[in-house]
């Protein structure tokens, strides 16, 4: 039987990595919906949509194809036949992405996709997001919430940005911090725990134990 695991929290709690070697483990497929979100602000941005207008957005939302891969060592994300893998990582998707991602119809194209990849996965799938769990598949088996300290995050989050971009620890937590705040004030799905989630303060918790403690809520 399929098993549907749903993980949510904000960004820099280790969500991705702990979401894509569980599904590696397990044989499970693996859905990043933070990189559907991206990809299609890649899109608003490269195709000249004023970003600061949620009608300009709402307009364009059912516009570009977006396919996503869900082999967890492997995933892939394109847009109109263009792998924007690289590009929806910049700072400059990052500072956007929440304003896109705030608007309804945004939210209600990308839900659907979410919906029908997890449908269509066979032997089951671990997604990662921020309301999956309380929106996208509230039916889900397993839900886990994953929090950490701002200071975790923010280092976290600084390791993986490269050359020009990363160093500046302070100036990475405030950018965290002022996303998830607007992630967390959306009114239309925001960043929430689902009542029935299980939380996990990965602050303290090596990569290694947080993938050991979703396995085992998993196989429980
Ligand atoms: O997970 P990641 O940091 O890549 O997500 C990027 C952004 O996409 C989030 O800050 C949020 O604005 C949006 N997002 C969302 N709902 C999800 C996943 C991501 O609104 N389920």
């Amino acid at each position: 039987q399929a098993v549907i695991v749903a993980i949510d929290g904000p960004s820099g709690t280790g969500k991705s990595s702990t979401s894509k070697a569980v599904a590696a483990q397990l044989g499970l497929s693996y859905l990043d919906t933070g990189a559907q979100y991206r990809a299609i602000t890649w899109w608003m941005v490269n195709n000249g949509i004023d970003i600061t207008d949620p009608g300009a957005i709402a307009a364009a939302a059912g516009k570009p194809e977006i396919i996503s891969g869900t082999d967890p060592s492997a995933p892939t994300i394109i847009v109109d036949g263009t792998d924007v893998a690289g590009p929806i990582r910049t700072q400059e998707v990052t500072s956007k992405v929440s304003a896109v991602s705030a608007v309804p119809e945004v939210r209600a194209r990308i839900t659907e996709l979410q919906r029908s990849i997890a449908a269509a996965a066979e032997n089951g799938i671990v997604v990662e997001g921020r309301d999956i769990g309380t929106t996208v598949l509230p039916d889900a088996d397993l839900k886990v919430f994953l929090t950490a300290s701002p200071e975790a995050r923010a280092a976290r989050r600084n390791g993986e940005l490269k050359g020009k971009e990363a160093a500046d620890l302070a100036a990475t937590k405030a950018a965290l911090i002022k996303r998830d705040a607007a992630d967390s004030s959306r009114k239309t799905s925001p960043l929430a725990k689902a009542d029935d989630a299980i939380e996990v303060d990965t602050s303290d918790l090596t990569l290694q134990q947080v993938i050991e403690c979703v396995v085992t809520l998993i196989e429980e």
